[in-house]
Parts: C-alpha cells; structure tokens; sequence
C-alpha cells in the first residue's frame, strides 16, 4: 500500500511504497523508468535524398518479418497434439498486424516527414501506438500492446539495427524502476552511475537480488504498484535494508535519509577495522572465510574485504549480454586477472550455471525451469563448451592457487563424467607443453540438490571438497521456486529438512576428511552463523560487504558452545520451531 504526503515539489505529493529489502544501504537520486519490451535503437537525422532508401528498408524489413512469421506458424503447425494452437493463434495474429500494419504506414510517414533513420521511426511508431492503446481502457487492447511491441521489436531486427545498450547512457545518480531486471539486465549494470533499484516482481534469493548485493546498489524487489506513478526524473529513495520507495520525498524526509545514508556508510567504514583479523572462534577453532564474486570487475573491493580468497566464482555472467560465446582466451584472461589480483589466495571457480532463472541466449537451456537444463547437465551436454571453459581455467592455474567446483551436481555419474572430461582436457594441455601447476587444481562439487546431500558420502570418494549452495538447497528440497516472489514467505533455509542436509553433507565431509563451506545467501547473514559453525562447516563463503559482519560474530562466539546450539536446532519439527529458538537465543 503507498502511503502519501505533501511533497517537496509543490504539486508532487510524496509517495511511499514498501517491498521487500534485498540488498542493504540507501540510495537517494534520481528516477529511470526501464520501459520493457520496446529495444532501444540509435536515432539519427537522414538527408532528404536518403528518404525513399530508408523507406525502402522499412518495406523489406516487414516482408522478412513475415516470412519469419510463416516459417513459425509452420513449425508451430507441427507441434504435437493441439500444443501449438495458442501459438498459431498467436502468430496469425501478428501477421495480421504486419498486413494491415498502420505500424510500417506509420513508420514510412515519419521516415518522410521527421527525416529519421528508419529504425528510429519504427520505434517511434511502435512507442506513440503503445501510448494510444494505454490512453483506451479496454482490457483486450491492452492485452494487444504486447503484440504490438514483439512485431515492430521484429522489424526492428530485421532492419539489422545495431541496438543500443539499455543501460548504456544514464546519467548519474540514477535508480533504476522496471517491471523486472533480468539477471543479465542487472549485470550491466554501472555502479557508478547506478545507485539502486526496485522492481515490481523479484525475490530474495532470485539471482538478480544475488547480484545487487555483490555490486552494493541498495535495491527493493517485489513492490506492489511501483510503476503507477513514478516517471523518469522524479526524485527518489530507495531503502534496500526495509524495501522502503519514496517517491518525491519531503525535505524533511530526505534530510532524515541523508542522515541514515551517512550512518550506514559509517558503520561500514568502521568494520574496516575487522580487515586483517583472523575468522577465529573463542576457542580458537579457525574458519575459513571468503568471498562470492559475480562478475571478475568485484575481485578489487573482494580483495579489501578481508576474506581469505575466492569460494565463489560464478562464471555464468561471461556469457549474458553478448552475441557470441566467450572462447577459450578471453576465458583465460578473465580468469588470471581475478588470480592475479588474489595472489596466493585460493580461488575458487565455478564451471558454467547457465539455466533455470540465470538463461544465456547463446546456450539453449530450453525452458527456463528450474528442474530443466542447468549447470553441469548443459556442461555434459555441449562438451565442447565445457572443454574450452576448463582448458582455460586450468591454463590459468599455473598462476595461482586454483579450485575448480562443478554447479548443480545430482548423481554421482555426472561427478565421474566431468572428472573424465576435465582429465582429457588436463592430457591434451600437456601433450601441447601448456604449463600446467605441480599440484593440479583441487576439484570441489556444489552440494545444492538434495540427491547430492543425500549421497555425500559417496560424492566425498571423488572430489576434494564440498561448497553447499543453500538457494538451491532450499528450493528443489522444499519444491519452492526461488525466484517467485509468491512464495518467499515459504522460502526458508531455516526449514528443519534443509538444516538436517546441511548436517548430513558436513558430518560426511568430516568422516572423509573433506572441507565443507556453504556459499549459499545464508552464509552472508550473521544471524545464522553461530548455527552453521555448530553443524560443521568449515568454510562460508559470502558477498564482500558481509565479510567483516560475519567475521565479527565468528570471533564472539564459543565453537563448543555453537555445536551445543546445532544439536538442539536438529531436535525441533519444524520451520516456526527453529525461528522461535533464534529468537529466544537473541533476547538473551
Ligand atoms: C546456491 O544455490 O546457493 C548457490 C550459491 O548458487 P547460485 O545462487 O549461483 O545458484
Ligand atoms: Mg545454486
């Protein structure tokens, strides 16, 4: 619900809606509305002389689009059963829009009259019949305003427009609102021009919250409303740690923000303190503490963090918001460069977790589902891939202190066969005279689907370590969509079945004498870390904002005590139970 207040402009009243806190801080400037669906293209001015060719461009651009369409509707024509029919329909639909298309009339219009490049009015056609169907409240025309945007988004293409990042040019200062931010939308995001964002849909644990709080921009996700009235320009506040969106605020309730602001980035200022001290309890037992990196651009602030290396690279963002896979060399750079800046740190890398909310275009990960294509099954399927991303991990290697991790491992086959390939690779580098490291890089799995908790033991006979990705962990044990927003109260790593698996994976690693870390979200938040030390964990691995928090309870508490803590977490039935003993633990 948005509250409202007079505001600072004297006819803007100041808006307040509340969402959900995804990443901490405050962010206070000015808004970008994203306006999804239509591509961005460059504009520019044509010569008179040019009209009729840009014209013509538009002509044959429609006409390509409509042979795509057929070819489609042929396809869809195939489909087994009646599953194409909403498809046809669909797709005759579109059609039909081309033919009697006041869009291309439109566009040829403005071509003549405003002397654009023919992209341009294609898009200004398509944004002025957008605004014209949303002016008509009528529910099937507006339904239409999708078909609208995906044709002329076609034309578009099809005129081999050379399309403009959308976040390429903003200007400082800006917080970005969308609908939703695609992981990849998030990753291209600058934060030195952007300082936050909030989103009508979106979730805690979705990978785009992941990635706001590996690159510090305050952000709020899942609010209600949140496009109704904000525009482009408006000044505004995002409060990342309560979900806060304050739109036109007050003076007075920007001075308080500013304020709040200043805190916030005091109190980090002063846990810089924490920086060079060890991760050690009370009673002197060590934990290792390190850093998750998103993008290779983080290792620098990682680096400063304090954490004791890398125990989360996610190499999946090397190959979003790009038209062609990265190869083997660019691969490699990328690699050394995080290495290098770690010195002997370990790094830890991940091999490629493409799939489920995190798609590339250039990997058909098929559809999106979280129990579909993901991780190592697209890795086992596209060896070649595979091949070329661990021949330029392990080429890298030589130059540090290296571990490789395989994502979303469910059989003990799929750690065989990754093993078999990573061996060929190995061979083939040094049949080539690449110089590989005396020691080769230690090989780890992430423990995420609760068939590899379930086996650990005989995962433990085939790999060196273990890292627990407690998202994932959450969301395939309790059958809980990490990225719908609908069910985050449900969404909790809390719940008993999924600390019993984090016990079970870290009782295996300790009879086979292998570190166990846990790189999932929960590692970050020092409200668990006592628990987590008490089950068994040897390693947590964390964005670089949370070290030092997380490193200052490590070193308050007592390891004896805190498996006394795990033991009687481990002997409650359910998910109030565990929350209730947390809380009681805090009072005291
Ligand atoms: C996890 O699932 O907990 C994890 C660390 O992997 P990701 O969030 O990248 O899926
Ligand atoms: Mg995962």
């Amino acid at each position: 619900m948005a509250e409202e207040t007079e505001g600072q402009k004297s006819n803007l009243r100041e808006i307040v809606y509340t969402g959900v806190g995804v990443s901490p801080g405050i962010a206070i400037g000015t808004a970008y509305v994203h306006n999804q669906g239509v591509i961005s293209v460059q504009k520019y001015r044509i010569e008179s002389d040019d009209v009729e060719k840009e014209q013509e461009r538009v002509v044959l651009a429609a006409e390509k689009t409509a042979r795509q369409l057929k070819i489609l509707r042929a396809k869809a024509e195939k489909m087994p059963g009646d599953s194409g029919e909403e498809l046809i329909y669909l797709l005759d639909a579109y059609s039909h829009m081309l033919r009697s298309s006041r869009l291309v009339r439109g566009a040829i219009k403005r071509i003549a009259i405003e002397k654009i490049n023919a992209e341009s009015a294609v898009q200004a056609e398509i944004s002025s019949l957008v605004e014209a169907f949303e002016m008509m409240d009528d529910a099937y025309l507006s339904a239409r305003l999708d078909d609208i945007k995906n044709v002329g988004s076609r034309i578009v293409r099809n005129l081999g427009a050379k399309t403009v990042e959308p976040f390429a040019n903003l200007p400082d200062n800006t917080i970005l609102f969308a609908n939703e931010l695609a992981p990849a939308d998030t990753a291209m995001l600058d934060p030195e021009k952007v300082r936050g964002f909030a989103t009508l849909a979106g979730s805690t644990l979705g990978h785009t919250a992941l990635l706001a709080r590996s690159l510090g921009l305050p952000a709020a996700v899942s609010v209600s409303n949140l496009l109704d009235v904000v525009d482009s320009g408006d000044k505004v506040i995002i409060d990342g740690t309560y979900g806060t969106v304050i739109i036109s605020p007050t003076p007075a309730t920007l001075k308080k923000y500013e304020n709040y602001r200043q805190d916030f980035l005091d109190w980090r200022e002063s846990l810089k303190g924490l920086r060079d001290l060890e991760a050690i309890t009370q009673d002197d037992v060590k934990i290792n503490l390190k850093g998750n990196i998103d993008l290779p651009s983080e290792i620098r602030v990682l680096s400063e963090s304090g954490a004791e290396g890398v125990g989360l690279m996610r190499t999946e963002y090397m190959f979003m918001n790009r038209s062609s896979l990265p190869r083997e060399e660019e691969q490699y750079k990328a690699i050394r460069e995080v290495i290098r800046v770690m010195g002997n740190k370990p790094v830890t890398i991940r091999t490629l977790d493409v799939g489920g909310d995190k798609p590339s275009d250039l990997i058909n990960s098929g559809s999106g589902s979280a129990l579909g294509m993901r991780g190592i099954r697209c890795s086992l399927k596209w060896q070649d891939l595979f091949e070329e991303q661990l021949s330029a991990i392990y080429r890298a290697s030589y130059y540090g202190n290296v571990k490789v991790l395989f994502p979303m491992i469910s059989s003990v086959s799929e750690v065989i066969e990754a093993i078999e390939v990573k061996d060929r690779v190995v061979e083939r580098l040094r049949s080539e005279g690449i110089k590989l490291p005396e020691k080769l890089p230690e090989i780890g799995i992430m423990i995420e689907v609760p068939s590899a908790a379930i086996c650990a033991d005989a995962m433990a006979k085939h790999v060196d370590f273990f890292s627990i990705g407690t998202n994932d962990l959450t969301q395939y044990t309790l059958a809980l969509d990490r990225s719908d927003s609908r069910l985050s109260h449900l969404f909790n790593p809390m719940h008993p079945a999924v600390i019993k698996l984090i016990h079970m994976t870290a009782e295996a690693g300790k009879r086979h004498n292998k570190p166990v870390s846990i790189c999932g979200e929960i590692a970050a938040n020092n409200y668990y870390t006592e628990l987590l030390v008490g089950l068994g964990v040897t390693e947590l691995s964390m964005p670089a904002i949370n070290v030092p928090t997380v490193k200052e309870r490590i070193r308050s508490i007592n390891y004896s005590h805190a498996v006394d803590f795990a033991d009687y977490i481990l002997s409650l039935d359910t998910l109030d139970d565990v929350l209730k003993a947390f809380e009681e633990k805090n009072r005291l």
